[in-house]
C-alpha cells in the first residue's frame, strides 16, 4: 500500500468520507469511463479500458452508497439552481466502444443509472477495430521479439524488435502512415498484414469486436433506452482552426442526428485536447457544454465548456474512488489551493 493510499485509507476509517461529502454539496463529480474489457483489452490499457466485474463493482457500491446518477442536463440545472442534492454525480462514457453496449449498459441498467455517452462516429459507420489501436494492441499482443518489416511502409529495415523505442517508433510510422496516406480499406490491410507477421489473430479481433465501436442501430437503442448519446467528434480530433472544428461537430451531428432524439449539445474533448481558444466557435455551433479529463468538482461558477471529471480505471484502488466520489479528494485540492484558484 503507498503512501497515499495509507493516508486515504485512514480518512475513511476515521469516518472522513461522509463529513466531505457534506462540505463539498455545491459542487458536482462527473465520472468518466471509456471501454469495458471482453478478455485482455484492460490488461493492454489499462486507464481505457475495465472488467465488467470492477465496473459492477464500482456502480453496486454507488448504489449501496445511496448515490443518483442523473443526466448532464438534470445535474447542470440542479448545480445553476443550487438543488444538487448530496450524492446525485454523472456518469459520462467516452468513445462508444461496442462493448459499451454489450456489457456496460446492462450493468447501468442493473443498477438503475443513466449514463451520458460521448460517441465519436467515423468507426460507427465502420465495422473495424480503430486502426491506431488494433496496431498498439497488435505489439502489445505478439508472442514474438522482432517483426520482419520487408515490404512493409517503414524507414527500410528488415527486421525491427516489437518491444521498446524501435518498436514504438516503426509502430507510430506504420500508424502515421496508415492515417495519412491510406484509405480504410488499406488500413484494415496493413493492420491485418502487420498481424499475420505477428502472430496475433486478426479474424478474432475483428468479429469480436473488442476494439470496434458501436454500430448505428446499437447506438439507436441504447438512446431508446434513455441513454444521453453526445458528441465527441466525427473523427476524433478537434482541431483548434475553426473551420476544421465546425466540420468535425457537423459530421459527428449527421451520422447521430438520426440515431437519437435528444438535441446534440453536449461535448467531450478527444484526448482530453481542449483549448479556450475554441469557446466561441463552440458556443456559435450550439455546444453548451464540454467535459475535460481535468479531475475535479464543477460549481455554479465552473465554465461549463471547461466541465472538469474523475476518470476512473482499472488499477485505481477502491478507497480512491471511493474518496473522490465522497469529496474527500477535492477537500485535500482545495486544501492544496488549487481547486479555489480554478473556481
Ligand atoms: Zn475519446
Amino acid at each position: 500500500m503507498s503512501v497515499k493510499d495509507l493516508i486515504y485509507a485512514t480518512a475513511k476509517a476515521g469516518g472522513l468520507f461522509p463529513w466531505a461529502q457534506q462540505k463539498t454539496r455545491d459542487g458536482l463529480c462527473i465520472l468518466c469511463y471509456h471501454g469495458l474489457s471482453f478478455t485482455d483489452e484492460h490488461q493492454f490499457r489499462p486507464k481505457l479500458f475495465i472488467t465488467p466485474e470492477l465496473f459492477r463493482q464500482r456502480m453496486q457500491y454507488l448504489k449501496r452508497s445511496g448515490y443518483t446518477a442523473l443526466s448532464l442536463d438534470e445535474a447542470l440545472e440542479r448545480l445553476q439552481h443550487a438543488r444538487l442534492k448530496e450524492k446525485e454525480l454523472v456518469i459520462t462514457i467516452d468513445d462508444g466502444f461496442y462493448s459499451i453496449a454489450a456489457l456496460a449498459a446492462p450493468i447501468l441498467k442493473e443498477v438503475g443509472f443513466t449514463a451520458t455517452i460521448y460517441v465519436t462516429t467515423y468507426y460507427v459507420e465502420r465495422n473495424n477495430p480503430i486502426f491506431r489501436l488494433a496496431l498498439q494492441y497488435l505489439f502489445w499482443k505478439t508472442p514474438l521479439n522482432a517483426l520482419d518489416c520487408i515490404g512493409l511502409p517503414n524507414d527500410g529495415r528488415n527486421s525491427c524488435p516489437t518491444r521498446g523505442a524501435a518498436a514504438d517508433t516503426l509502430l507510430w510510422q506504420l500508424i502515421d502512415v496508415g492515417e495519412a496516406r491510406l484509405n480504410e480499406v488499406g488500413r484494415m490491410a496493413l493492420a491485418r498484414e502487420v498481424a499475420r507477421r505477428l502472430e496475433v489473430d486478426f479474424d478474432e479481433l475483428v468479429s469480436s469486436r473488442r476494439l470496434s465501436l458501436m454500430s448505428e442501430a446499437e447506438v439507436a437503442k441504447l438512446a431508446e433506452q434513455g441513454f444521453d448519446i453526445q458528441l465527441h467528434t466525427h473523427r476524433h480530433q478537434l482541431p483548434v482552426d475553426p473551420v476544421a472544428a465546425r466540420r468535425e461537430l457537423h459530421d459527428n451531428r449527421v451520422v447521430l442526428r438520426p440515431l437519437c432524439e435528444r438535441p446534440l449539445r453536449h461535448l467531450c474533448y478527444p484526448s482530453g485536447i481542449w483549448s479556450k481558444q475554441l469557446w466561441p466557435v463552440l458556443a456559435a455551433e450550439g455546444v453548451a457544454t464540454a467535459t475535460t479529463c481535468l479531475p475535479g468538482r464543477n460549481y455554479a461558477s465552473t465554465p461549463r465548456l471547461g466541465l472538469k471529471r474523475f476518470l476512473d480505471f482499472q488499477t485505481l484502488p477502491s478507497v480512491i474512488f471511493e474518496a473522490e466520489v465522497s469529496g474527500f479528494s477535492e477537500i485535500l485540492r482545495r486544501l492544496a489551493g488549487r481547486a479555489e484558484l480554478s473556481r
